[in-house]
């Protein structure tokens, strides 16, 4: 029998929810409890698919192809449980799903309602598609008093009625702030938010209290008087000095035996944190420093390449070396060639990420240029592989190379694909369609040639899978003539028709992907090609 641990809001949102439900479930996780983490966003888009980076931050994909929230990609790397569709629903889908039923008549004779109608589907989600799980843990995204968020409000409350009585716990997550000129720590908010909570029916179990300043014992105690749970389930969240020691830090301040007793249970194995004793302790005491220049698109905010930024972190960690990220606005180097120099040369390495649509993109190209010339370790994924390919047929002649996403073009190195071969067979898309959910998708496997850097980097496997987010591909015409220019496709679809992955023989490491690898990096486990990538510009670091 599963138990359900309801993670909601309070006082403020960006209070990091997504990243204590992963460190919840790490600790429950590090017992030897089999957990499931899902996620419910409030917001009527299907999807976050089609909401922009700085809306939103990062669209995170998962293996089954599912267009998520970024707190699934944290899920991820702290538990190494890879997300499935059916762990992240919105109140679009929902609606969505119901207004279809509707349609069809299978509803018929009734009024369709929020109650019960959105509600059961709510809760229908939350107990469909697991197998043998201990735990799973809902959080429900915004911040308790939403109007959007109710209707998932009311499914918890009437769920933590129809489950078995020790079944269900509710954690809330609050602030304590700090009042500067009265140099206090007020718990008034706490104490509203959780009398807002109370007003839907649900009573929290364990109080998560973000604050900046240490909560003394006497307002943890007037904390818990004012909010009816026990001293014990007030556990104080200070800020911490990165998000790997989360999972330590609240251990230490008892989140997880808290919540293992408001289930009654009392003969929890102790946790085994080595993993994560390992990976902090990677992270404080590095031996070595790189600088990775991301030339890209939404460098203001990190939150649109949250993956990336940690994958390079990961790569970081295998080499015991700290990793510092300067985010470079490509559309700086359009034209300026001392400025790209200026930016580009007192770097270890150039990563060109993933991306949509023309602006910036002369700019990634010329810093594939720069990279490729002066031999500098370059990265680049799905947009940048494309960049890499548009800068290597440019250079060998085909001067007018492009892609067509960026207009029509003679020379059309990169193309819309129409149609493609997945697990479920063909898979067609019309070139002016819908433009939600109709990109290659989740994960596809590729094929490796025998001795290329990358069947090296990937520890001599021949075969790999990986997950995919876009519309275009490097056009297979131009494979021939990009191969004589140096620039050999060393990975291939396994039908041969797409490639994968492109790298140079003759550089000291130039690879370009199709594909999202930062996407299935993990701390315990860094993805081999950040890990290799990292490698290459200590290598660097150490010439220059
Ligand atoms: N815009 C490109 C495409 O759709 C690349 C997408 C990406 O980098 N994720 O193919």
């Amino acid at each position: 029998m599963a138990r359900y641990i309801f993670i909601t809001g309070g006082v403020v949102s960006s209070l990091g929810k997504g990243l204590m439900a992963a460190s919840l479930a790490a600790l429950l996780q590090a017992r030897g409890y089999k957990v499931r983490i899902r996620k419910f966003d409030p917001y009527l888009n299907v999807d976050p698919g089609t909401m922009s980076p700085y809306q939103h931050g990062e669209v995170y994909v998962t293996d089954d192809g599912a267009e998520t929230d970024l707190d699934l990609g944290h899920y991820e790397r702290f538990t190494g449980v890879s997300a499935r569709q059916s762990d992240n629903i919105t109140s679009g889908r929902v609606y969505r799903d119901i207004i279809a039923k509707e349609r069809r008549g299978d509803y018929l004779g009734a009024t369709v309602q929020v109650i019960p109608h959105v509600t059961d589907a709510i809760k229908e989600f939350a107990l469909a598609d697991q197998d043998d799980h201990d735990f799973i843990l809902c959080e429900i995204g915004g911040t308790v008093g939403d109007i959007e968020s109710l209707p998932f409000m009311e499914a918890i409350r009437q769920l933590r009625n129809e489950l078995e009585p020790m079944q269900t716990l509710s954690v809330h997550v609050t602030l304590v702030p700090y009042i500067a000129a009265a140099g206090e720590l007020k718990t008034k908010p706490t104490q509203h938010s959780v009398r807002e909570l109370a007003s839907l029916g649900i009573k929290p179990d364990v109080l998560l209290c973000r604050a900046e300043h240490p909560i003394p014992d006497g307002e943890r105690q007037k904390i818990a008087n004012f909010c009816n749970v026990r001293k014990e389930a007030v556990i104080p969240a200070l800020d911490a000095p990165s998000i790997y020691s989360v999972p330590l830090q609240y251990h230490e301040e008892g989140l997880d035996a808290e919540v293992l007793r408001g289930f009654g249970i009392t003969d929890a194995p102790d946790p085994d944190l080595s993993a994560w004793n390992d990976v902090t302790d990677r992270y404080f005491n590095p031996e070595g420093e790189v600088t990775i220049g991301v030339v890209g698109k939404y460098v203001g905010l990190p939150d649109a390449y949250k993956s990336l930024n940690e994958a390079l972190v990961h790569g970081g960690l295998a080499n015991r070396a700290k990793v510092n990220i300067k985010w470079i606005d490509a559309e700086l180097f359009e034209g300026d060639e001392s400025e790209i120099i200026a930016e580009l040369e007192p770097l270890h390495g150039i990563l060109v990420p993933g991306g949509f649509g023309e602006r910036g993109s002369e700019g990634k190209i010329a810093s594939v240029r720069f990279a490729r010339e002066r031999k500098v370790p370059f990265f680049g994924i799905c947009l940048g592989m494309q960049m890499a390919c548009i800068e290597g047929a440019r250079s060998a002649g085909f001067e007018d190379a492009s892609s067509t996403e960026f207009g029509e073009t003679h020379e059309p190195v990169v193309g819309i694909i129409t149609e493609w071969m997945s697990d479920e067979g063909l898979e067609q898309r019309e070139e002016g369609g819908d433009l939600g959910g109709t990109m290659r998708l989740g994960a596809y496997d590729a094929n490796l040639s025998a001795n290329s850097h990358v069947a090296q980097i990937y520890g001599g496997s021949s075969e790999i899978s990986e997950r995919h987010r876009h519309r275009y591909e490097v056009n297979s015409k131009y494979i021939d003539p990009l191969q004589q220019q140096g620039l050999v496709f060393s990975g291939m679809s396994p039908d041969g028709l797409l490639p994968e992955i492109v790298e140079r023989p003759d550089h000291p490491w130039f690879v370009g992907v199709q594909f999202h690898p930062e996407l299935k990096s993990r701390p315990f486990d860094p993805h081999p090609l950040f890990a290799g990538f990292i490698e290459a510009a200590l290598a660097h670091s150490r010439l220059v």
